[in-house]
């Protein structure tokens, strides 16, 4: 498997370092396979382990390679999708149970944080949906009633407010969020990784799935330099999943749309600015059509994201549309310079919501988190590993059949480039 060209990933830089692991060699067995050693994999393999039940993990490259290695650190209580259509979609039993336990999902992830002591820059101070123009405002309002008939601490704050609360010039409101809050989010996925060692689990990185194999009622999977035989497979490739050879379930991978998104971190701001920037540390993304987002790290950094990826055609344009938009939400800022930048893939679905699928005997998939895949990530690898040791309900999504998106690889392209093309002309005047 290729990896993708090395970029300058902030996170990289700043987590603690990875736990140690080796690659696979040999035969080994285990109660469940884990293919992904992302955030599913890793809580799918930590509660495993924690049940006392022999979970191993099998991953491609290292620990976060994918996604959550590479997210902007908003843990969300919720889907990207509203909360009333979410409910049109699924309906009333299955749609609000989703967003209990969606809505649930940062406690979950903040607790894991504190009982393993990880440290991934945790702040639980709220996220902040930033309102652009009045069709912004309408859909912050819109969501802050759908959330607030159903319990949820969200409130939509008046332009002045949100201006206090950002730091940030030109936005119409913003909806704030108290469920949520920020993480480092590769530091996340290794606390994750240590916690699931320390409780048992096995992981193994440099370790493609290669092959699989049915073995009477088990999966022997060739892996790396060895095999793993198990008796469930959970996978969690999600958006960096590809189709393996002779492994006709990576064909779910078929009906993911890859939306790129990239994010450049300035060096770390002078004490008076930074504190002028998002003052109590929300993280933010705002209502428009080209989603961008910004956020600081604990070094004061101030991190800025939108659609798009950072190839040789397009790193340019992405650049200086990053750095105008720095400049003019922050007119204060003074001097900076980007000095990291990366980008990722995020798995979109044609209904804008995950999925889950039984691709064969045993073997059980979610994934196409649209954006979201923190705290999801977190609560369905949870969900997982109680589906595969018998409960059944566990997972609270019904399970579909693949449905292969044959505009997918169209509708990536045009996200491209669409992307590149708004960000050339965007923010100059
Ligand atoms: C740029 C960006 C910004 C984002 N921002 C946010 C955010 O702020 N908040 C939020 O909640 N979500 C965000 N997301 C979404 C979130 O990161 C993902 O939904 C989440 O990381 C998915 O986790 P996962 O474990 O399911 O998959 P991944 O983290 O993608 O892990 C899949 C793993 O599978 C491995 N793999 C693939 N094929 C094989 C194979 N054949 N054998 C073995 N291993 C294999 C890959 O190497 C990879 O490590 C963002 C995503 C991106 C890309």
């Amino acid at each position: 498997m290729a990896t993708e060209r090395p970029l300058p990933n902030l996170w990289h830089a700043t987590a603690p370092a990875a736990p140690k692991t080796g690659h696979l060699t040999g035969e080994i067995t285990a109660d469940v396979a884990i293919v992904g050693g992302g955030f599913t994999g890793l809580s799918a393999a930590l509660h495993l382990a924690e049940m006392g039940v022999k979970a191993a993990v099998i991953e491609a490259y290292m620990i976060g390679y994918g996604g959550s290695g590479r997210n902007v650190g908003l843990v969300n209580a919720g889907m990207w999708v509203k909360p009333d259509d979410l409910i049109a979609t699924l309906g009333v039993e299955a749609g609000g149970r989703l967003l209990n336990e969606l809505g649930d999902g940062p406690s979950l992830v903040y607790d894991l944080v504190a009982r393993h002591g990880m440290q991934c820059e945790a702040v639980r101070n709220g996220t902040l949906h930033m309102a652009v123009g009045p069709e912004g405002l309408k859909e912050i309002t819109e969501r802050e009633a759908q959330w607030k008939k159903r319990g949820a601490p969200v409130e939509a704050l008046p332009a002045d407010k949100a201006h206090a609360l950002s730091g940030a010039e030109g936005f119409a409101g913003a909806l704030l969020d108290r469920r949520a809050g920020t993480i480092q989010p590769l530091a996340y996925a290794r606390g994750l990784a240590r916690a699931a060692l320390a409780a048992g689990a096995e992981i193994f990185t440099e370790t493609p799935l290669l092959a699989a194999e049915r073995k009477g009622d088990l999966w022997k999977l060739t892996a790396g330099r060895g095999s793993l035989t198990a008796r469930h497979v959970i996978v969690a490739t999600n958006a960096y999943g590809a189709l393996v050879d002779n492994v006709p379930w990576t064909a779910q991978t078929q009906e993911l749309t890859i939306l790129p998104y990239f994010q450049f971190a300035t060096n770390p701001l002078p004490d008076k600015i930074a504190s002028r920037i998002l003052p109590e540390r929300q993280g933010a993304w705002d209502t428009g059509l080209v989603m961008t987002s910004f956020r600081m790290d604990q070094q004061n950094r101030l991190i800025f994201g939108s659609i798009g990826r950072l190839d040789a055609m397009a790193a340019g344009t992405h650049r200086a549309f990053a750095a105008r938009s720095v400049r003019k939400l922050f007119p204060y800022i003074g001097d900076f310079r980007f000095e990291y930048w990366w980008d990722g893939r995020i798995g979109m679905t044609t209904t804008n919501l995950p999925v889950m699928h039984v691709l064969a005997p045993n073997v059980v998939s979610i994934s196409g988190y649209n954006g979201r895949g923190i705290a999801p990530g977190t609560v369905f690898g949870r969900a997982l590993a109680r589906y595969v040791t018998g409960d059944i309900s566990a997972i609270p999504l019904t399970e579909t059949p693949i449905t292969p998106d044959p505009w997918r690889n169209l509708k990536s392209a045009f996200y491209h480039a669409g992307a590149q093309a708004k960000h050339l002309i965007d923010r100059r005047f």
